[in-house]
């Protein structure tokens, strides 16, 4: 059957990504029929939820993985969220203030990390350096049992935890309080977009067929594979790394503590703070290691994963690239170790010890449920592994690939596409509305 009314834009997948977009086309475009397609029965259930991801607002301020360049563009897109979360009231629902921390242990991280901050403090003001007499008292668990010295680069009173699902949740409800013409389309998979003749598209659900102008395909690890559906993005290929979690059940931090990142690893080094669900206390992680998955916890479609892996000679030399490095190839083969059940807490003590020194195998647990997958991109072209978002732009039609930090930058990512959007159908994107909400921070 298809529905004959032509929606002006058609969102595919209701993630962070894909209700910051709902949001921003409903609020600050004139553009007034917009259709949203999710094939479970509520937004966020799968990366955007609080048990796949580590829950932070990346600012780039404690992320010693991002270089200047990059910590400036993270701060402006995550500013966008933190900005949102306080103009519209969402302050201590969605987002929450904590004290945050990225540590350097022994002294060739503690020279780093002084030359880091001497070097970041002109993009972050608000940062200070702790030392080991101010840390005893407001976090006294990092320094119990240490034998090696620490100091901290940390910050006060930012929002550096989000609960991404109530963000998303708050998105549909700000876009259907603009009174637009919104259908929220749930329990409804997309199997297909076709480009038409006068340049409209067709998505076919598993029950129907609508028509749009436009298209935004926010799918996670699907985008891709609609893209290259369609013919394009063909040289990309993912690679899906999955994610895991260990947790106390005695509350051992207050704050986000990171850890400083080995240059050579490709993934964030592991991290502690107290889990946003409340479900449980402290959290460590997450693992990285390659898994034959698309979604975590859902059945897996061989024919997709296959597609998705897009395995030839690029994408080989990417991997043999990878596994050339011998300390990439033990960050590798002690993630892997971290999942085997009886062996997974032992391996994994040793990293979260970096945090909590006194801490014992017997105090953590693994999560189980809790984790995601991050769709990384490879760029079969230039052989490499791309480690943020990538973006797909054909004429109507947007396909976004979101890994982290995908969650923090996505009302970022939905200005631009809201803007492409409305230069392609002559529609107007109210910059000046924009610029005073989402942009700017009201006293
Ligand atoms: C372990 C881990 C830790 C992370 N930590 C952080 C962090 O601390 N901070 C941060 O900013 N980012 C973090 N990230 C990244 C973050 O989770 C993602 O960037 C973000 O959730 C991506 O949002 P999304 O909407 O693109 O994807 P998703 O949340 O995966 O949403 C995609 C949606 O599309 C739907 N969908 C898929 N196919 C179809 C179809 N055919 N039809 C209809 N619907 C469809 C899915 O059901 C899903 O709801 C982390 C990721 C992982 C794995």
């Amino acid at each position: 059957m298809l529905v004959n009314k032509l929606f002006d834009t058609a969102i595919v997948g209701g993630g962070v990504a894909g209700t910051s977009l709902l949001f921003t086309l409903a609020r600050y475009t004139d553009l007034n029929d917009i259709i949203l397609f999710e094939k479970y029965d509520e937004v966020s259930q799968l990366n955007s939820n609080p048990k796949a991801n580590s829950q932070t607002l990346h600012v780039g301020d404690i992320e010693t993985n991002y270089t200047y360049e990059k910590a400036k563009k993270v701060k402006k897109a995550s500013f966008m969220v933190s900005n949102y979360i306080q103009n519209f009231g969402w302050l201590d629902m969605v987002g929450f203030r904590r004290d945050k921390m990225v540590l350097a242990v022994g002294e060739e991280e503690i020279a780093q990390l002084k030359k880091r901050y001497d070097a970041f403090k002109v993009l972050y003001p608000y940062l200070e350096l702790w030392d080991e007499e101010k840390l005893r008292q407001i976090e006294p668990k990092l320094l119990e049992g240490r034998r090696e010295p620490i100091l901290a680069m940390g910050a006060t009173g930012q929002i550096t935890t989000v609960d991404f699902k109530k963000l998303s949740e708050s998105f549909v409800q700000e876009a259907l309080d603009t009174q637009k013409n919104i259908q929220m389309r749930y329990n409804e998979e997309v199997t297909k977009i076709e480009r038409n003749e006068d340049g409209t598209y067709t998505i076919t659900t598993d029950t129907t067929s609508f028509q749009a102008k436009t298209v935004v395909v926010n799918a996670g690890a699907y985008s891709l594979l609609f893209a290259q559906a369609m013919g394009y993005g063909k040289s990309y290929a993912t690679l899906p790394i999955g994610g895991s979690f260990f947790f106390t059940k005695e509350k051992l931090l207050n704050a986000k503590v990171y850890t400083m990142q080995n240059p050579k690893l490709p993934f964030a080094a592991v991290h502690a703070d107290p889990d946003v669900t409340q479900e449980w206390n402290t959290r460590f992680g997450p693992t990285a290691f390659a898994l034959p998955k698309l979604e975590r916890y859902h059945s897996l479609h061989i024919k997709d994963l296959i597609d998705a892996l897009g395995i030839d000679m690029d994408v080989t030399k990417v991997y043999m690239s990878l596994l050339k490095d011998s300390t990439i190839r033990g960050y590798i083969l002690r993630n892997v170790m971290e999942e085997m059940p009886l062996i997974g807490k032992e391996v994994f003590v040793k990293d979260a010890q970096k945090v909590i020194p006194s801490l014992k195998a017997s105090d953590i647990e693994f999560a189980e449920g809790y984790g995601g997958m991050r769709p990384q991109i490879i760029d079969k072209i230039n052989h490499e592994l791309l480690l943020g978002e990538a973006k797909i732009e054909e004429e109507g039609i947007t396909f976004n690939m979101t890994p982290s930090p995908g969650a923090s930058s996505s009302l970022n990512i939905a200005m631009q596409d809201a803007q492409a959007l409305c230069k392609h159908l002559g529609a107007t994107f109210d910059e000046a509305k924009h610029q005073e909400e989402i942009e700017s921070l009201k006293a």
